[in-house]
């Protein structure tokens, strides 16, 4: 017989988590206003509200943080991190940031500008919103088949060249400075964008004199995809994947909570010394000194080495085996999900299952609020909370993708946990007819709205 699949690691420590009743439940949510932002984090069992600093460092990461260098300038920790960058993403200047986010507003910070045009393939919500913020425009190019969530394709985070094409041709060239390109695309069902894709888009940016920015909270996932998924890459170790993906951009921004498995920390990272002196002003007036910039000591020595770890097959497969282990099921149950499985989440489709409450009325919160209501579950909405309103006609954005986002942490739950998921979907998916009704919004932020929205049950 084949021996079946097993993680690649064995538990050496543990935190307890709490089940607790579906009246108990019921009354979190009236006083959380019905944001699953607003929970404690007691009140909830599974947490699947993000993979964003939720992982489980190894005993390597922990390590290194002991031998972290807390020297103001200079510090060893930030040599081992410019060293891990280099020797993996092969870039030669980078600067530390205390988050993803805020690698954006730094490198946002010199090249967005009021009226700017940012293509690229379904732009992350912290990204769109430093863009919007600058009050520049970010264009989505994303292939079509991103949006039809039942059919496979192996890659669907891919920037589509002709709506590239068309981007530029009806723009003001003077006003497109980069394309970004986010690996894996996370709005798109954290899809991947395949090397060869890359490399015609790294094309189309030298034609044109713009420069390519890969997003990269989730490359090592891509480059795992891009191992199991396009020919001539399956000899490849993923660090080879990883540099020959970086060889085609010129500069990245780094959400470090994602694949390189640590609670906080960011960076960005380039190849230009003139792009690294000027993002270099802000830098320090917003992150902190070059050679920390937001960062213990301590926490970049655990980055590098969760760059150097998270980029190991072994670290992929048994965390990308898991997200697709519970998405697997959900489609055996002929639950819609977009396909195929994604990197770190499993994104279901409610405008398929809520089809009975209006768009107007917000499905995939909906869906999610049953969903914590079921077994103390938390997701997120990725729909039209998230999607924000435009920010000219100052519209609701109703026509992008309905999704509850089930997002995995690294190395936090084990299968059974998977299990209890994938049967509180199950018995919600069952019972969708009795859902009629969705939810109103009574209060929101002028932008970002979804992490602090107030809403009603109608
Ligand atoms: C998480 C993420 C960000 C923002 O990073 P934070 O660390 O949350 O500030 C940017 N882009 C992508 C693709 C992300 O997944």
């Amino acid at each position: 017989m084949e021996l079946p699949f097993a993680e690649s690691f064995k538990i050496k420590m543990v935190a307890p988590i709490k089940k607790s009743t579906r009246e108990q439940r019921k009354q979190w949510l009236k006083k959380a206003n019905y944001n699953l932002f607003n929970l404690k984090s007691d009140e909830v069992f599974i947490d699947l509200l993000t993979d964003s600093g939720t992982g489980a460092m190894s005993e390597q990461q922990w390590a290194a943080l002991m031998l972290g260098d807390e020297s103001y300038a200079g510090a060893s920790s930030y040599y081992n991190l410019k060293n891990a960058i280099k020797n993996i993403l092969g870039f030669e200047y980078f600067l530390p940031t205390h988050q993803g986010r805020a690698a954006e507003n730094v490198l946002f910070s010199v090249l967005v500008e009021q009226g700017d045009i940012v293509p690229g393939n379904s732009h992350f919500d912290t990204t769109k919103g430093h863009i919007e913020f600058r009050k520049a425009k970010a264009i989505d190019c994303t292939i079509d088949e991103a949006f039809i969530t039942d059919k496979e394709y192996p890659f669907k985070g891919n920037v589509d060249l002709k709506k590239l094409e068309k981007v530029f041709a009806e723009n003001d060239s003077e006003k497109i400075k980069f394309i970004i390109v986010t690996v894996t695309n996370n709005t798109s069902g954290g899809q991947p964008v395949s090397m060869q894709n890359l490399r015609e888009v790294s094309e189309f940016a030298k034609k044109k004199g713009v420069m390519l920015i890969l997003d990269s909270a989730r490359f090592a996932e891509n480059a795992y995809f891009i191992k199991m998924r396009e020919k001539t890459y399956e000899n490849k170790s993923i660090k080879e994947i990883v540099a020959e993906m970086y060889s085609y951009a010129d500069a990245m921004t780094m959400s470090s909570k994602k694949d390189a498995i640590v609670n906080m920390g960011g960076f960005i990272a380039m190849r230009s010394k003139d792009l690294f002196d000027k993002a270099s002003v802000f830098n320090i007036m917003f992150e902190g000194y070059l050679t920390y910039g937001g960062m213990s000591g301590r926490d970049m020595n655990a980055l590098a080495q969760g760059l150097d770890e998270g980029t190991e097959f072994e670290t992929l497969e048994t965390r990308i085996k898991q997200v697709e282990y519970l998405g697997n099921q959900l489609i055996e149950w002929g639950i819609p999900i977009q396909r195929p499985v994604g990197g770190h989440a499993v994104f279901i489709d409610a405008d398929k299952i809520l089809s009975n409450i209006p768009k107007e009325e917000f499905r995939a919160q909906t869906l999610a609020i049953e969903l914590y209501l079921e077994a103390g579950i938390r997701g997120v909405e990725i729909g039209a909370i998230l999607a924000d309103r435009d920010p000219i006609t100052r519209e609701n954005r109703f026509n992008g993708l309905e999704f509850v986002r089930l997002a995995i942490p690294r190395r936090t739950y084990t299968n059974n946990h998977m299990n209890v998921v994938a049967v509180a979907i199950k018995n919600v998916f069952d019972r969708k007819h009795e859902i009629t009704r969705g939810v109103e919004i009574i209060k929101e932020a002028p932008i970002m709205r979804h992490f602090t929205v107030e809403l009603k049950k109608l």
